[in-house]
């Protein structure tokens, strides 16, 4: 038996497992991939490098290391957590074949599933002009034009902070979406954002990189789609609302309506023996760095109920 299981190999994961390994725990990393959305960018047409914080290369060192120590990590989809006298069993997929693995406490720094638009022209364009997290690149659109859509407040906080930076930023908000009316009011008092209400992509274009999303107002009569309307942009982000990965602990942990996991500031859960860190979490500042300094406290944390048994 495992003294730590850390599930999820991001940055959260990743820094909760090298706490563990350099406090002498007995640990096992457990990940479907190592580095997680961390290895997901954005490259803007003239962009330069030199503007960019490089957490990635934090990320990268902490799995250069965890490479190095082979017995500490496994590839594998964890399915199913159960409770039992000593600690946990957890059921894993990978390579074909099912296995378990048994630990004292868990570390959970699964992430969120993001939510694509499904249109045509997404899956090309990502990662070049179109993205999501535009909080990690308003800083690079300083005079530029930007496009955000999604369906929930997330959205309309993305396109405030672009428009601190950008010339001109059209929102679109999805015929679904939910929002408070006081958020689109402060977003539609901005005199450089443009509100595009009850609309959906049809379509992304471009060339190199995304240049136009093409969206149309629904419309039942008109078979779904009224009139298309073409915006036009050099950043383009998808912020609709990703789903936390912690149904393995429904059940287990205390959890908001929409799936994060509650955390107290040491990265506890109401669960003595559970830990969580990263997008999974409460926290809500969707970070590289933030990711790595939350999984880092979740492990120490791990250590200490290890060493102290409280
Ligand atoms: C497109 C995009 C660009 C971004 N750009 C930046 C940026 O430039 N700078 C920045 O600071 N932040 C950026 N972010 C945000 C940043 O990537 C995340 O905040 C950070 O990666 C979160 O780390 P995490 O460890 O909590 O989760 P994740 O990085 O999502 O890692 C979760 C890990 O858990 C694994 N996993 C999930 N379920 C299971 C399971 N059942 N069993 C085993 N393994 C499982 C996944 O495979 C993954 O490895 C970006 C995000 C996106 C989507």
């Amino acid at each position: 038996m495992y003294e730590a299981a850390i599930i999820g190999g991001g940055p959260a994961g990743l820094a909760a497992t090298m706490y563990c390994v350099r406090k002498g725990m007995d640990v096992q990393l457990i990940t479907a991939t190592l580095g997680g959305k961390s290895t997901l960018g954005l490259t803007l047409p003239d962009m330069s490098e030199y503007h960019i914080i490089k957490a990635r290369e934090q990320v990268r060192t902490f799995q250069g290391k965890i490479e190095y120590l082979p017995h500490t990590w496994r590839t594998g989809k964890v399915t199913g957590i159960a409770e039992t006298e000593a600690g946990f069993t957890l059921s894993l997929s990978g390579h074909g074949q099912p296995s378990e693995v048994e630990a004292e406490r868990i570390v959970i720094a699964t992430g969120t599933t993001p939510s694509p638009l499904g249109v045509p022209g997404e899956a090309d364009f990502f990662g070049q002009g179109l993205g999501s997290s535009a909080i990690s690149y308003s800083h690079l659109l300083r005079n530029r034009a930007a496009v955000v859509i999604g369906d929930s407040d997330r959205a309309i906080e993305a396109a405030i902070e672009c428009a601190e930076q950008c010339e001109e930023v059209s929102l679109v908000l999805e015929p679904h979406a939910t929002y408070s009316h006081r958020h689109l009011e402060f977003a539609g008092a901005r005199e450089n954002v443009e509100i595009y209400n009850g609309y959906r992509a049809v379509r992304i274009e471009g060339d190199e990189f995304a240049r136009r999303m093409i969206i149309c107002r629904d419309d039942r009569s008109a078979g779904g789609c009224g009139p298309e309307k073409t915006l036009f942009g050099e950043a383009f982000f998808v912020e609709r609302t990703p789903r936390p990965n912690s149904n393995l602990v429904a059940g287990l942990v205390e959890r908001t309506p929409t799936g994060e996991i509650r955390i107290n500031e040491k990265n506890e859960t109401s669960h003595k023996r559970i830990f969580a860190a990263g997008d999974v979490t409460t926290v809500g500042i969707e970070q590289i760095l933030v990711a790595l300094g939350e999984g880092a406290r979740a492990g120490l944390s791990a250590y200490r109920q290890h060493t102290m048994q409280v």
